[in-house]
């Protein structure tokens, strides 16, 4: 019997499912989702209520301003998104969570996919995040309005690394953060632009001394950008130098 391939599916909830598949429609996330490399669901969480005019938030307990959604609406809602023997993660956005990585993001390319929670107004109920045992991931230390835009970027970085998606295979390897380092700076014609000239090394067609200048470059960058980045970098290459020896 013929083994059929089951596409990378995200399954994303939330309270405007007209959001989507937004910029994921588009580009290479657009391209890849209409050839089937990957599959997208939009649930309304509103549909899962079964309370009195479709209500989905309550206010928050102890007082104080803002709306909090409601833990018996979230739970049924992803319990709607889980088939049996789904291994996806379940993902909540939130300013709250660990930030994201792209050794996360790559973890979860190699996956089935990801149901994804989209929160609103003050976020939601802290017993649904514990029940469901959902996996609480940010985008950075600001807050947005909603996870919807969170949800399409963790969705772009993930698809982007799905088999057969991105054109130039090789340039996932290449990028910021996959070697640990930001990248090196690019150039393109013309040669010169505005008086500024493309690094004479660029053009001398050695392979050797280009891939030594781009590391070079990277190191820079990352040492003066991102000293976290780079002190890990520093550390991984001293460990990797000491197994050498042994
Ligand atoms: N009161 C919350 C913020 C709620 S913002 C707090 O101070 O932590 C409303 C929703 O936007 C959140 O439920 C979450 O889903 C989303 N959101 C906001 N900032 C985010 C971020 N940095 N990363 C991921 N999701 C975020």
């Amino acid at each position: 019997m013929s083994q059929v391939q089951k596409s990378w599916k995200a399954s994303v909830l939330t309270l405007y499912p007209e959001m989507f598949p937004g910029s994921l429609g588009h580009s290479l996330a657009g391209k890849a989702l209409e050839a089937g490399k990957w599959a997208l669901e939009t649930l309304d969480i509103r549909a899962f209520s079964s309370h009195k005019h479709r209500a989905v938030d309550d206010t928050s307990a102890g007082g104080g301003p803002g709306m909090v959604l409601r833990a018996d609406v979230v739970a049924a809602a992803i319990d709607g998104a889980r088939r049996q023997g789904d291994a996806r993660p379940a993902i909540y956005l939130s300013p709250r969570g660990r930030p994201l990585t792209q050794a996360r993001v790559t973890e979860l390319a190699g996956g089935e996919g990801v149901i994804l929670l989209c929160g609103r107004f003050e976020g939601v109920d802290e017993r649904v995040i514990e029940a469901r045992a959902l996996e609480e991931v940010s985008l950075g230390d600001f807050v947005l309005s909603g996870g919807e835009p969170a949800a399409m970027a963790l969705l772009d970085a993930c698809v982007r690394l799905l088999p057969g998606v991105m054109g130039a295979e090789s340039s996932a390897l290449e990028e910021s953060f996959t070697s640990g380092l930001l990248e090196y700076p690019h150039y393109t014609r013309p040669r010169v632009w505005e008086g500024k000239e493309i690094p004479e090394v660029l053009l001398s067609g050695d392979h050797g001394k280009v891939a030594a200048w781009r590391r070079e470059k990277a190191e820079a960058i990352t040492r003066e950008r991102r000293p976290d980045l780079w002190s890990t970098y520093r550390r991984d290459q001293q460990k990797g130098q000491s197994h050498e020896s042994d």
